[in-house]
């Protein structure tokens, strides 16, 4: 496990919360690609400014999709160094995360004190 400063029960605690997240994050998720889906624009239902409206929020809408898409893959990518040993290590310096730190954001790479 290297000289990470987590204790084993840390890193559980870490690891459930990373699963919350990502739990949470995939519900999310599907309702947001829901919203992405292209909406059927009835044009006698709807004027020149409301399909502009509808496309603004598509345009929003990919945008957060495309947020939740890296976050989800940096929560995986997290789950995957637990599994590897090597969670809990500042991919700059090496040196350990702070539990506090990984509390707050446990898809943290860096130990938060690196530039
Ligand atoms: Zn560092």
């Amino acid at each position: 496990m290297g000289d990470s400063c987590l204790t084993p029960p840390q890193v559980e605690e870490l690891r459930a919360e990373l699963e919350r997240q990502l739990a949470r994050l995939r519900r999310s998720m599907k309702t947001t690609e829901q919203a992405a889906r292209p909406v059927e624009l009835d044009q006698t239902a709807v004027g020149r400014l409301s399909r502009m409206d509808a496309m603004q929020n598509q345009h929003l809408t990919k945008n957060l999709q495309e947020r939740e898409e890296l976050r989800f893959g940096a929560l995986h990518e997290a789950l995957e160094r637990i599994e590897a040993g090597t969670y809990g290590r500042c991919s700059e310096c090496d040196g350990p995360i702070a539990f506090e730190r990984l509390w707050v954001v446990p898809e943290a790479v860096d130990c938060g004190q690196c530039p």
